[in-house]
């Protein structure tokens, strides 16, 4: 590729003709970076073609048709994404931490000969060259690195930057096919999931009840929805609550989950492992409850209690509820 210009590119993931939360916050993050360089902002669209475009705050879309009637595959996203980075040629792309991002930047870094920062939380420009702030052993450490004044890319863990509020505006919009590139495919591409749907945004919350394995069984997490309803929030959970079926995936906090920071988190049985303290020990106050006093999550916790949460959760309610 020859020489970038100033622009950023942003990988943009859609569902159910709406783009994902971490869209728009790669677009907030893009759009300081891209007015620090002075170049614009070019989101990717890949995958899907029912997407409202006239408000997604960039000053370009580059979409390629649905990946729905076609199907999906890494050689396939990786083809398509480095056509338009090499007809654009961005200064900085960025991607979100999470299937789709893993599933690219490392595969466009070693094809471009691009810096890449994983885990970045932040980036800003200083005298033309990019740095970003990256976290490392699961938040216990931040690094920040010179991205350097060549083509780099990042991968933003969700939940880094505040979403851009979309108005209504218009927007150059440049539709592509995938055709040619299916044609030309080592690995037939195959079906792809998409995540379930759910009207719940633990990002925006301000107060999250959290609830981990200690609730025991599906049946036990009303206890700490009457809570959550009292309150008037929404209910988060560690990884095992959602692997395990009982709430669905947008609930989840952590490294493979969305990262929050509310003014208050309140945890029951949760016990603080590294990848769950990574989603949310910027919250401003964590409140937990552990019935065991050497649970990690102590270690962050502003307050704590080993009461059991099946004593404590019901007073609670009671309280709130007057
Ligand atoms: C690559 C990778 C990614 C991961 N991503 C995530 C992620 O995104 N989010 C995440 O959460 N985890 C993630 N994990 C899993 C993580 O390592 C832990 O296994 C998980 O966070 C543990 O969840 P937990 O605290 O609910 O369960 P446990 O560790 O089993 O803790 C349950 C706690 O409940 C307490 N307890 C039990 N009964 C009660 C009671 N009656 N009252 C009060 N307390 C009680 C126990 O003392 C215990 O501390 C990931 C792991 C890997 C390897």
């Amino acid at each position: 590729m020859s020489g970038p210009n100033n622009g950023v590119m942003v990988v943009l993931e859609a569902t159910a003709g709406r783009l994902s939360d971490v869209s728009l916050e790669l677009i907030s993050l893009g759009k300081d970076v891209a007015n620090s360089l002075g170049g614009p902002l070019v989101g990717v669209l890949i995958g899907a073609s029912d997407v409202a475009l006239t408000a997604v705050g960039c000053d370009i879309v580059d979409c390629y048709v649905d990946f729905g009637t076609i199907g999906y595959s890494s050689e396939m996203a990786v083809t398509a994404l480095s056509a338009r980075v090499e007809a654009i040629r961005p200064r900085l792309l960025l991607a979100p931490t999470g299937t789709l991002g893993l599933d690219l930047c490392s595969a466009l870094s070693v094809a471009f000969d691009a810096t890449l920062a994983s885990y970045v939380v932040g980036l800003s420009v200083d005298a033309g060259r990019i740095q970003a702030t990256s976290q490392l052993y699961g938040g216990k450490l931040l690094a920040d690195c010179d991205l350097g004044d060549g083509f780099a890319i990042a991968c933003v863990v969700p939940g880094s930057a505040v979403a851009l509020q979309l108005g209504v505006g218009d927007v150059e919009v440049s539709n592509h096919s995938l055709d040619a590139i299916v044609g030309s495919l080592a690995i037939e591409p195959g079906i792809r999931h998409e995540p379930e749907a759910s009207g719940v945004d633990i990002v925006a919350a301000e107060l999250l009840v959290s609830v981990g394995r200690g609730i025991g069984a599906s049946a036990n997490l009303e206890v700490v929805q009457e809570l959550a309803d009292a309150l008037g929030v929404p209910m988060s959970a560690s990884r095992p609550v959602i692997d395990q079926g009982w709430l669905p995936k947008p609930h989840q906090v952590g490294k493979s989950g969305k990262k929050v920071k509310p003014k208050v988190y309140l945890s029951f049985g949760i016990s603080g492992a590294p990848e769950h303290l990574e989603g949310m020990r910027q919250s401003e106050v964590i409140i937990a409850c552990n019935t065991d006093p050497n649970a990690p999550i102590f270690k962050v916790a502003h307050y704590g209690t080993t009461l059991d949460l099946f004593d404590l959760v019901p007073e609670l309610v009671e309280l709130v509820e007057g």
